[in-house]
């Protein structure tokens, strides 16, 4: 048993509870009481305490869009390369890591984007893989690695023609085989998604195959409309709109995550309103990619649910909210827009995403709910209550904030040291990988990947 407490409590559940001088008593894997820490104090001497010293005391975040694996490329640079538009920086770049991507790289991305999650009190991640040169046992290798660092992890494998047919056959029967085993072996913080790239690098024949092997078990996990090619070369081979390829054939369902959809067109996000699914936005992904932005506040005016992700730009998610908020106003002219619609994406959006494939109450501090905890060191000068908590911890405080992070029950940052596991020699490996892999981008000259109809700038 562990007493968080000396800290301000914010709940995030329904009724945005908030305790001035609040503490938690966890127990197991789930949290006991939330309430004063005085009360809780006397109630429970023998829990071990972890005193948040006056921090902020919050559910753990949730990151509804990740590639762990991308991690493995932070600070390569390809040289003489500055790419003209998203797809370009595919084709040359992006393609051409996962492209080069062994087994043995995937574990090593895994930690490394799971010890950001976790120094950025992340305690869920949805991640979407690639590794077309170890696509067999990849999914089982991230899920190694989200089991010894603690965190929960929903993976699957983003299936695409990209790296030719029989890559693709591999990555259907990955995500096929992951799910079996998440069915049969998983637990509450292993889950399975079913993946797939984007449209305009799948076939029909792809997209069906993986809707029939999934037969309704999950729903699927896709980029859509990232950029404008998405949508002309639907219109051109299929002579429909991504959405409406991709609901035809039956893989928007209810529990779907549509990553970006930015050039998702207005009839679109009707079917995506009718179906239910939720839209994951990415800001700062699209503004690197210079996409353009995803018109997020027509989306919820619609009803659709939209979460928030990081598409491994960053992993800290209050950056990432606040790169939203800058976004949305820029698209809009709306100088004073964006902080509620910021709240509602990682909040209250991410949380109902999360809780359609881990345990219910995830994402809040309440009696029964998962015991994932963070402390923040973020102790504002100015007030700090119900009312403005979460403008404040949008437009103040970050990830590298967090203090301590607990994941069901089990400490794994405290202090700012992770305690779960052997950091340092984690970091070694992920070196090692990460030269190797640098080394063998660099050797592999300028090779250009593109989708199986050829390249769409001739
Ligand atoms: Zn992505």
């Amino acid at each position: 048993m562990y007493l968080i407490g000396n800290g301000r409590v914010i709940t995030n559940d329904k009724d945005g509870s908030f305790f001035e001088k609040g503490a938690v008593l966890t127990d197991g894997d789930s949290i006991k009481r939330v309430g004063l820490y005085a009360e809780l104090k006397d109630a429970c001497p023998e829990a071990e305490f972890i005193d948040a010293e006056g921090g902020i005391i919050m559910p753990g975040m949730i990151n509804a869009h990740a590639h762990l694996y991308s991690t493995l490329m932070s600070g390569y640079a390809l040289k003489d390369f500055t790419p003209d538009s998203l797809y370009e920086n595919l084709c040359k770049r992006s393609w051409k890591l996962d492209g080069e991507l062994d087994f043995y790289d995937v574990a090593a991305g895994a930690y490394a984007g799971l010890i950001r999650c976790i120094r950025n009190g992340v305690t869920t991640v949805f991640d979407h893989h690639a590794s077309f040169k170890g696509v067999k046992g990849s999914l089982f290798a991230i899920a190694g690695a989200v089991q010894e660092t603690g965190v929960r992890g929903c993976l699957c494998y983003e299936t695409s023609q990209r790296c030719g047919f029989k890559a693709c056959s591999e990555a259907i029967a990955e995500n096929e085989s992951f799910l079996g085993y998440c069915e049969s072996f998983g637990d509450s913080r292993l889950k399975a998604m079913f993946g797939l790239h984007a449209p305009f690098t799948l076939s029909d024949f792809d997209i069906t195959d993986c809707v029939n092997r999934n037969a309704g078990r999950v729903g699927f996990h896709v980029h859509v409309s990232e950029g404008a090619e998405d949508g002309s070369v639907c219109l051109l081979n299929y002579g429909k709109t991504p959405l409406g390829r991709l609901s035809e054939l039956g893989a928007v369902t209810d529990r779907s995550i549509l990553v970006h959809c930015v050039h998702t067109k207005d009839k679109e996000l009707d079917i995506i309103a009718a179906s239910g699914a939720s839209v994951v936005n990415c800001p700062q992904s699209n503004m690197s990619n210079a996409v353009g932005a995803a018109a997020v506040t027509d989306m919820l005016n619609k009803g659709i649910r939209v979460g928030l992700g990081t598409d491994s730009f960053t992993f800290d998610m209050l950056e990432t909210a606040r790169a939203f908020v800058l976004a949305e106003r820029s698209r809009t002219g709306k100088c004073y827009t964006g902080v509620p619609q910021a709240a509602k994406l990682l909040f209250e959006n991410n949380r109902e995403i999360a809780e359609q494939y881990f345990p219910k109450g995830i994402g809040t501090l309440t009696e029964g709910a998962p015991a994932d905890v963070i402390v923040l060191d973020h102790k504002p000068l100015t007030r700090f209550d119900a009312e403005n908590a979460y403008p404040q911890l949008i437009l103040g405080a970050s990830g590298a904030d967090c203090a301590m992070t607990m994941c069901a029950g089990r400490v794994l940052m405290r202090d700012r040291k992770i305690v779960a596991f052997d950091e340092e020699g984690i970091r070694e490996k992920i070196r090692r990988s990460s030269d190797a892999l640098w080394e063998r981008l660099d050797a592999s000259g300028d090779k250009t990947w593109f989708p199986p109809y050829g390249d769409l700038r001739k």
